[in-house]
């Protein structure tokens, strides 16, 4: 090993997500990679796993091109480290197997020098980095390697009748697991070769290896590396992820805009028609900027003035999505995720109710969250107060978030 592995160890080490599928199994109308897990897309979830597990190393996407819309959202939310490790994606083709042969070539394109290459499904996103370090070790010294977790149940082989006809001995049984590790001019050749004879069906990489001839070593698979398949998965998955993000914090926030001249006012990213508009250096979303400053108090990083100054020409006029975008990128930036925001608008008028659903889908949309997880509440003032006079619009809003322990 030179001085610049040892410092880098996955400086020469790629890794091709698979996440082409349809995966309609675990139900639902998109495809299971981008169904949210712990308030992210699954496949942003598998990514920051591989990035925290083997930095350095470059993560190569195969992504169906139906999906290119689903597939930037997704990408959108990773923190900086995961989006720096990404290559441009590759396109998925008809089967597994071609997918992954499509991200091999686009690897032997981009980055020829590639050692060792990792082929991993999107959604299992708890890998971690010893599975990561055993996979590459295990490349190193065997040429192709593949991880195996013993099995619980005795397998039985069938035929068409549904009739058993073997029991093969369990004690030599393994299921297989990704990632699984390669030698990447191993791989890409033996991918290479297995197309042009028109072998297409081969459901994982290592028998692409065997297929092609090259001895596949097996070494210990991680149990906790689930693949997510069906529905049931997602809920055991989210209980994991949500039993990872301990550190539960709340902030409120608060604002408060005066009326001007106009003809609307916007309410968490809903324009609502009124006989007056509101004042303010942004579009004035009083709403929006009390659920930012919600955030925002719940990681204790400053108010919303702090990031975003009024003497700053840029924010003028500016659309308070951006606002509330940045303060749920920096709770993600932090591994967290929003577990609830609620919001009230205090005002005699306009009413809030008959466009109440409205704003709360496009909050939700805006901070990528559930709509069960965005409440938007309005009350009167009875009159009193500068909002019982119809001198101005408040509104006040509380943000649940979790945070992982801080590693110390
Ligand atoms: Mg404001």
């Amino acid at each position: 090993m030179n001085a610049q592995s040892k410092s880098q160890p996955f400086a020469n080490v790629a890794i091709v997500v698979v996440a082409a599928g349809r995966g309609l199994r675990a139900g639902g109308v998109i495809p299971k990679q981008y169904q949210p897990l712990g308030g992210r897309p699954l496949l942003a979830a598998t990514i920051e796993a591989l990035v925290a597990a083997a930095p350095g190393a470059t993560i190569v996407p195969v992504v169906a091109a139906d999906d290119h819309d689903l597939y930037v959202a997704a990408v959108r939310l990773l923190s900086p480290n995961a989006t720096a490790a990404m290559a441009t994606p590759a396109s998925g083709g008809e089967t597994r197997q071609a997918s992954v042969k499509a991200g091999l070539r686009a690897l032997a394109d981009a980055l020829p020098d590639t050692e060792i290459v990792l082929i991993h499904d999107g959604a299992r996103p708890f890998v971690d980095g010893t599975l990561v370090a055993a996979a590459v070790a295990a490349a190193r010294a065997h040429g192709a390697a593949v991880p195996g977790v013993p099995l619980a149940d005795t397998i039985k082989q069938i035929n068409e009748a549904g009739v058993v006809v073997a029991t093969p001995a369990r004690k030599s049984l393994r299921a297989a697991q990704t990632p699984q590790s390669f030698q990447f001019r191993l791989i890409h050749d033996a991918h290479t070769r297995a197309a042009a004879a028109g072998v297409k069906d081969l459901t994982d990489d290592a028998a692409v290896a065997e297929w092609a001839g090259a001895p596949v070593h097996i070494f210990p698979g991680d149990p906790g590396n689930m693949k997510i398949t069906e529905p049931a998965d997602f809920a055991r998955a989210e209980a994991r992820v949500i039993a990872d993000l301990p550190d539960i914090r709340t902030g409120q926030g608060f604002d408060v805009h005066a009326f001007g001249p106009g003809d609307h006012v916007w309410f968490g990213g809903v324009r609502v028609p009124h006989d007056q508009g509101l004042e303010g250096h942004s579009d004035a979303d009083v709403l929006a900027h009390a659920i930012t400053d919600a955030l925002l108090g719940a990681i204790a990083d400053g108010d919303i003035g702090s990031h975003f100054p009024p003497s700053d020409p840029r924010w003028k006029g500016a659309s308070s999505d951006i606002f509330l975008r940045h303060a749920a990128d920096l709770v993600r930036a932090r591994g967290g995720l929003i577990a609830h925001v609620d919001g009230t608008v205090i005002c005699e008028a306009p009413k809030v109710g008959p466009h109440r659903d409205a704003i709360r889908a496009r909050l939700a949309e805006i901070l990528d969250l559930d709509l069960d997880r965005v409440a938007v509440k309005a009350t009167t003032s009875e009159r009193l107060g500068f909002a019982g006079r119809r001198e101005g619009i408040a509104a006040m809003a509380s943000a649940t978030v979790r945070l992982p322990l801080k590693s110390h």
